[in-house]
């Protein structure tokens, strides 16, 4: 049997850091990262044989479950047929109108019209581009802390990876770029309002994470994505909501169709320009979306003057298991993971309590966290301020108890359909001794 240890010594002489992502390196748990060979329902399974609890679920994608068999009939049956054919398919349409379609609330949507890509990265930067040849303004607004991808302009005092790392961002970007992105706290109108007055007509854009769970999960304040998207366009800019995250898993229409249909407070009544997918939306497959208004995504080519291309966008197999996942991704499903997010952040938050740890439960629909602080965040700078180095410990005895966590405290947990009374019995059991190595956990 090869060891993880073995495998992690070989792809670090072959690949740089052994990983083709950071944050798979474990570099802020420490450790060995395990290297998975198989994943079925709420497992996955490493090369040294050894079944753990899932709680990553590939980052998102695996609403329904690893390998759920709908899913994987659908992309065998579409790899018989031809793996890529670089030519439109029929399929893409179906995705098109099925992601129209569930991203309406009472009748009416933010998408007209959507174009399919391959990554996140690729539909956020597609999106800001098109911002910037829509309004004929230069300049992008994000929120620290929020993660969109890894393009130039995107990587200023992102979340994610760039969190975990503690980089204020990457080497390699200009600094005419970096000077186009304007960093603004979050949950702040006011810096918002003061933005747009100190660079009247020159912001393009301003791109959000429908809510933040890329430094943790840190949902808006009430009212604040409403409030943005009225200042956003009585300034005649474009407001980029990004969804690839919390899109078709926080609920069936995403964290926009949970503030349209009222379930957020104080949510209801606005829309944005533009809005991109990702994640569940491939069904565990590299597809993503950016999608919006008619006018603005006619701008794309061959209609409009914003150039944006992709070999493989709109892959068939891709395709096929982005439409049956949305297909099965159904009231119940939303419904389950609802109801296991209750009682999985309620337990480790009475683990963590029992034991005297100060922390906050982050909550954003479905969607969790936890930080090691008393006071509830509202910003980046307050989740950097929180203990974090209680977090390795804890994910290292829930490890040890067969439970896979994701390897940062700046990153969501993820549930899916599939994590069942036995699967979360299993977390349940190895919180305790968690709990107690958080507690014991010193800076
Ligand atoms: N936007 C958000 C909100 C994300 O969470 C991510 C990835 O985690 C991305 C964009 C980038 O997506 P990808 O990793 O597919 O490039």
């Amino acid at each position: 049997m090869t060891t993880n240890d073995e495998l992690f010594g070989r792809a670090k002489h072959a690949i740089p850091g052994g990983v083709n992502s950071p944050v798979r390196a474990y570099g802020s748990v420490g450790g060995t990262p395990r290297f998975l060979v198989a994943a079925q329902g709420p497992y996955v399974t490493d090369a040294e044989g050894r079944e753990y609890v899932d709680l990553v679920a590939s980052w998102g994608p695996a609403i329904l479950g690893h390998a759920h068999p709908g899913t994987v009939a659908a992309v065998q049956e579409a790899a018989g047929r031809g793996l890529s054919f670089g030519a439109s398919t029929p399929g893409e349409t179906e995705l098109a109108e099925l992601v129209e379609q569930r991203v309406r609330v009472g009748g009416a949507g933010p998408i007209e019209k959507l174009r399919l890509v391959s990554t996140g990265t690729e539909a956020t930067m597609t999106a800001i581009r098109l911002a910037r040849g829509y309004t004929g303004r230069d300049l992008l607004v994000k929120f620290a802390g929020h993660y969109h991808g890894h393009s130039d302009s995107l990587l200023a005092e992102a979340g994610s990876g760039v969190a975990t790392l503690a980089l204020p961002g990457s080497a390699g970007i200009t600094a005419e770029t970096a000077a186009q992105t304007l960093v603004l706290p979050y949950n702040d109108l006011d810096a918002v309002r003061a933005a747009f007055d100190e660079h009247h007509e020159r912001i393009a854009a301003v791109i959000v994470e429908a809510a933040a769970a890329n430094m943790g999960v840190l949902a808006p304040e009430p009212g604040f994505n409403r409030a943005l998207a009225q200042i956003v366009q009585e300034q005649g800019a474009l407001l980029i909501l990004d969804e690839v995250l919390t899109g078709f898993r926080v609920g069936p229409a995403g964290w926009w169709g949970l503030e349209a249909a009222g379930v957020v407070p104080d949510g209801t009544g606005w829309q944005p320009d533009l809005i991109t997918f990702g994640k569940v939306v491939g069904g565990g497959m590299p597809l993503a979306a950016l999608g919006g208004r008619a006018e603005v995504m006619d701008f794309l080519v061959p209609l409009g003057p914003v150039y944006q291309a992709g070999t493989l966008s709109g892959n068939p197999l891709a395709v096929a298991a982005g439409l049956a996942t949305l297909r099965a991704a159904d009231d119940a499903v939303y419904a389950h993971l609802d109801r296991t997010a209750d009682l999985l952040s309620g337990a480790v938050s009475a683990a963590l309590t029992a034991e005297g740890v100060a922390h906050t439960v982050q909550r954003a629909g479905n969607l969790f966290s936890f930080a090691f602080t008393a006071e509830p965040p509202r910003t980046y700078d307050d989740v950097r301020a929180q203990e974090a180095w209680r977090y390795p410990p804890f994910f290292h005895a829930m490890l040890d108890a067969g439970v896979t966590l994701p390897p940062s405290v700046f990153e969501a947990w993820f549930l899916t359909a599939a994590h069942d009374d036995r699967a979360i019995g299993r977390v349940l059991e190895a919180l305790p001794a968690a709990a107690r190595a958080a507690a014991a956990a010193s800076a």
